[in-house]
């Protein structure tokens, strides 16, 4: 069986939408099982280029900031309101309270129970390593202002990690250990007087990938005021491996390690 991991960027866009690309949403795939992590803000309509409607098996939320999060309450209506009727539930991860919040999004009454729970089961992250489909999926703690968490994600041999929005932190880089693929953050320019705990600049995002002797890193959530090309050369001064900025419709094929299987 081949066992290759598809990576697909539905949104890259950093804080919010962009003219180019919805906020963050990443299509991952392997044995045909299909994973999204965070859909942020414009990412429902993008995905339907990739993936069909009702082809998504499960789903993973870093944080519960608009930009990661808020096209879940969208999908929970086509996946309710699906033409023959509600499409049978599917799991989504992510920190606690999600299911109130994405409903109040909504407009529903979270009380007498969580809403949306009738196409959607809803796990509360927490640091640690879980399966989710062939996926092997290890959750950490970033350094951000609300509950946050990175992915690490292993199928084949091959290892993809995803910072979500995170300040500096030695959590980001024990996740990336010697990933073959690193989606990491760089919303923010080299400038003085930068907020802590917050974001990363295309240096730190760098200087972490180093550290973490990651093969190919692809710099992410990218702010549409940024010059792009300013946060590649910073994290380029930094980083000696493959270096790529995220696209809207990129697609990274991670074969498996090894050799090939016949
Ligand atoms: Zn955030």
């Amino acid at each position: 069986m081949w066992l290759s991991v598809r990576l697909t960027i539905i949104g890259c866009s950093g804080s919010f939408p962009g003219p180019d690309s919805p906020a963050s949403c990443y299509l991952l795939e392997a044995e045909g099982f299909r994973m999204l992590i965070d859909l942020g803000n414009g990412a429902l309509g993008v995905l339907q280029r990739h993936a069909g409607l009702f082809d998504i098996d499960a789903i993973c939320l870093s944080h519960l900031h608009a930009d990661h999060c808020l096209d879940l309450a969208s999908y929970w209506v086509a996946r309710r309101y699906a033409p023959g009727g509600p499409k049978p539930p599917i799991p989504v991860y992510a920190p606690g309270r999600a299911a109130e919040r994405m409903a109040l999004a909504h407009g529903l009454e979270p009380d007498p129970g969580p809403a949306m729970t009738d196409v959607f089961h809803f796990a509360t992250l927490s640091a640690g390593t879980r399966r989710i489909g062939p996926f092997l999926v290890t959750a950490e703690r970033m350094n951000h202002p609300v509950e946050t968490f990175g992915f690490r994600v292993e199928h084949g041999g091959r290892v993809l990690a995803y910072s979500a929005d995170t300040g500096p932190c030695d959590a980001l880089t024990e996740l990336a250990r010697r990933a073959d693929l690193l989606l990491c953050e760089a919303s923010f320019l080299e400038a003085a007087d930068l907020p802590g705990g917050l974001h990363l600049t295309g240096r730190q995002a760098g200087e972490h990938a180093e550290r973490a002797g990651v093969r190919h890193l692809v710099l992410t959530h990218l702010v549409p005021w940024n010059d792009k090309r300013r946060s590649f050369a910073e994290a380029s001064a930094a980083f000696t491996g493959k270096l790529s900025l995220a696209a809207q419709g990129q697609e990274f094929d991670l074969a498996p390690a090894g050799p090939l299987p016949l």
